[in-house]
């Protein structure tokens, strides 16, 4: 069972593609999408190139509301967009977070972690975050960014 939405959330706008806010910047950087899962990239100014959301088409709060065939999915779908993350940024691992709290709807984090920068181990990513957003730390590169987008939208299609 699951809640209804109290009103439409930031992600069902952008998915949907229902509001004004809510157009070219936001299409530029999604990758794919299936009946069940949309691949998205991070917003400029963007963390860290490969910082990748794997969300639910339908609105649900978190893990705990995933109907059958989403809860069934989520294991391979987490693989598959982790791996591609991995190949394509040539990161040593990929981290995996979901709170659901800035827009509460399912999007699951995933980030490319390098062991050659200490600034992104751990927690310290989170730290990471708040300073690019913050204009303390330079975002990463546009270019590079639409890059991997690219390149992301090839294998999603493959
Ligand atoms: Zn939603």
């Amino acid at each position: 069972m699951t809640a209804p939405a109290a009103r439409p959330c930031d992600i069902c706008r952008i998915q949907d593609r229902s509001g004004p806010e809510f157009g070219t910047r936001f299409e530029a950087m999604e990758c794919w999408r299936d009946e069940t899962w949309v691949v998205r990239h991070h917003l400029a100014p963007a963390p860290l190139v490969g910082w990748t959301f794997l969300g639910t088409v339908r609105h649900v709060q978190g893990a705990a509301d995933l109907n059958d065939r989403e809860a069934a999915e989520l294991g391979p779908m987490l693989r598959r967009v982790s791996r591609a993350v991995r190949t394509l940024t040539g990161c040593d691992r990929v981290y995996a977070i979901a709170f659901g709290q800035g827009a509460p709807h399912l999007h699951v984090h995933l980030i490319p972690r390098f062991d050659s920068e200490p600034g992104t181990a751990a927690w310290s990513v989170a730290d990471w975050y708040r300073a690019v957003e913050r204009g303390e730390q330079p975002p990463a590169d546009p270019a590079a960014v639409a890059d991997f987008v690219e390149r992301m939208r090839k294998l999603g299609s493959g």
